[in-house]
């Protein structure tokens, strides 16, 4: 049923990075949620594989001394919207990550698969960026820490070197604490479906709730890769929280979308899509941190 050649079982994140070393060719599988369906359509038949599955060390939530949160790259999305730490602290991540699949997909697909795949359509990814998330990647040379904008650099293309695997994906506190947040996957059907487009903000207000301090915007499918509008988060710097700061955030983030036609939507209704995600993100995310409206 599966056209795979040789499977290499690591047991430690060392016995994975000299497999990479030693079997360039080979391909890396956690989970398996996307690379499998690759191997069975033929695409991939016949390829080398790299299994992570068995290194537990690489599973779980954490935080660290200095507020850092810690999500090993092999856990699953069910893990991550069970743990006590995300919801806590970045409980928007959770619910991105419970919007994936179905249960059975938010069992066994993992965290690091979400972001290593390079998908715009990822769900967790918008989220991540939303956050200023960090990649940490694993390889012979140690570790290598990459701004999850800077992770991606195309299409399906990441930024892990030929020796490296990822091992956890990080969310420092100055990204996470005075925020609340909200993302939106808007699909075609609320069951099993991916995003024909995902947004998620975040906001952090004054001490007054009146204004707005700071503000982040992350799409999925409005480009090649997860996209950050920064337009959008301009319009918003310092601004009462008001319809009109929030239309003028709706506005910021039609300047840099750039989704394209695909068989799941035209360009021209994802745009307008993409105007309303970022006016009921904002919105419900400005209720969160117990915004007062002017
Ligand atoms: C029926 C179905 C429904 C789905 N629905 C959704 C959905 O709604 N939303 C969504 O976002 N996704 C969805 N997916 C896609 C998939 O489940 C996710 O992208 C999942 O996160 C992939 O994780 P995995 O561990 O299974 O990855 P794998 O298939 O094991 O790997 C995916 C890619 O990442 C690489 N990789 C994996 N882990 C690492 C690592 N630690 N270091 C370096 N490279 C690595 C692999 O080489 C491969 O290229 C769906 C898939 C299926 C089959």
């Amino acid at each position: 049923m599966y056209d795979i050649n040789h499977i290499y079982e690591a047991n430690s994140v060392e016995e994975a990075i000299q497999r990479r070393i030693e079997q360039p060719q080979a391909l890396i599988i956690s989970g398996g949620s996307d690379i499998l369906i690759g191997i069975r359509a033929g695409k991939l038949a016949g390829c080398d594989l790299i299994s992570l599955y068995m290194i537990d060390e690489l599973r779980g939530v954490s935080l660290d001394e200095d507020g850092t949160i810690r999500i090993g790259s092999l856990t699953s999305f069910a893990s991550v919207t069970k743990s006590p730490v995300i919801q806590k602290y970045v409980n928007v991540l959770g619910e991105a990550a419970d919007k994936v699949g179905g249960p059975q997909i938010r069992n066994i697909g993992t965290i690091g698969g979400n972001t290593c795949n390079g998908v715009t359509s990822a769900d967790t990814a918008s989220t991540l960026m939303a956050y200023d998330a960090i990649i940490e990647l694993t390889g012979a040379e140690g570790k290598r820490l990459v701004p999850i904008e800077k992770f991606y650099l195309g299409a399906k293309k990441t930024d892990i070197r030929a020796d490296e695997i990822q091992t956890a994906v990080l969310i420092r506190p100055e990204s996470y604490r005075g925020y609340h947040g909200y993302y939106y996957k808007y699909a075609m059907r609320s069951a099993m479906d991916i995003a024909t487009s995902g947004c998620s903000v975040n906001v952090r207000l004054s001490e007054d709730k009146k204004r707005i301090e700071d503000a982040r915007i992350c799409y999925g499918v409005a480009g090649p890769i997860p996209l950050r509008t920064r337009s959008a988060e301009q319009a918003a710097y310092g601004q009462p929280v008001s319809r009109d700061t929030v239309e003028a955030f709706a506005a910021g983030a039609l300047k840099d979308v750039n989704p394209r036609t695909s068989w799941r939507a035209t360009k021209e209704f994802r745009i307008q899509i993409q105007g309303e995600l970022a006016r009921r993100c904002l919105t419900e995310a400005i209720n969160r941190a117990g915004g007062i409206w002017a």
